[in-house]
C-alpha cells in the first residue's frame, strides 16, 4: 500500500504542473513578463506571489483594475514594497484603523462638519441637506481673500469674541480632518465636493 502510494507521487513529481482550469476563478499575473496564474480572491496567496517575484518597480505598474478583477482589496496607503492586499473590505477596513488610523479619514465633508457642529434635533435632516448644498457651492465658487480688507474683531464684546474663537477652532479642526486622504471600502461614487478639503478651506478665507 505505502509503496504504491509513494510511485504515484514520485510520477505525479515528475509530471508538469497541470494548467489551471480554463475557467473564471484565476486570473493570469498582471506583470507581463510573468504568466503565472493566481486564484480569485486569494489575497494572501496573491500578495506572497508579487511581493516574492517581483520588483517594486513592477508592482507599481499594477493597475488598480487588476485586484479589482481578482475579487481583492489592496491597502491604497501601504507603499509597494510592502504590499497589503486583503480579501474583503472589512479585512482591509481593519487593517486601515489599526495601521492608518491617524492618516486617512473614511467619512464624507458633511459627515465631518456633522460630527462637530452637531444640528438641532428637530431639523437635523434639514441642516444637513444644506450643509451638502453649501459643500456644492463652496466646490463650484471661486473665493479668493479680498485684497485689502479691515477687521471689526476689535470693536465686537467678549461674548461675541470666544463665539468667533470656538466657532474659527472648529473650523479649522474640521477642515484638518478633510485635509486627511479619504479612503471607502465600499467602492461607491462619492461626488468630489464630499472628498476634497477645499470647499473646507474656503471657510478659512
Ligand atoms: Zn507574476
Ligand atoms: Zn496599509
Amino acid at each position: 500500500m505505502t509503496s504504491r502510494r509513494t510511485t504515484r507521487s514520485s510520477l505525479n513529481s515528475n509530471r508538469p504542473n497541470p494548467p489551471p482550469p480554463s475557467n473564471t476563478r484565476h486570473i493570469e499575473c498582471p506583470v507581463p513578463t510573468c504568466s503565472h496564474n493566481l486564484r480569485l480572491g486569494q489575497a494572501q496567496t496573491i500578495q506572497r506571489h508579487l511581493r516574492d517575484r517581483h520588483t517594486s518597480i513592477e508592482l507599481q505598474c499594477i493597475p488598480t483594475s487588476f485586484y479589482t478583477s481578482a475579487d481583492i482589496h489592496k491597502c491604497p496607503i501601504c507603499p509597494t514594497n510592502s504590499l497589503s492586499l486583503h480579501k474583503t473590505p472589512q479585512s482591509l477596513s481593519r487593517h486601515l484603523s489599526s495601521k492608518h488610523e491617524a492618516s486617512t479619514r473614511n467619512a464624507l465633508n458633511s459627515e465631518i462638519i456633522l460630527s462637530r457642529l452637531p444640528p438641532p434635533a428637530i431639523n437635523a435632516e434639514e441642516v444637513k441637506q444644506n450643509w451638502i448644498k453649501t459643500l456644492r457651492y463652496l466646490h463650484s465658487t471661486n473665493i479668493t481673500p479680498f485684497a485689502f480688507r479691515k477687521s471689526v474683531y476689535h470693536l465686537l464684546d467678549n461674548n461675541s469674541k470666544r463665539e468667533i474663537q470656538n466657532l474659527a477652532n472648529l473650523v479649522y479642526i474640521v477642515t484638518n480632518t478633510a485635509n486627511l486622504p479619504h479612503v471607502d471600502t465600499r467602492q461607491r461614487f462619492i461626488p468630489t465636493h464630499e472628498l476634497s478639503a477645499s470647499p473646507l478651506w474656503k471657510l478659512t478665507l
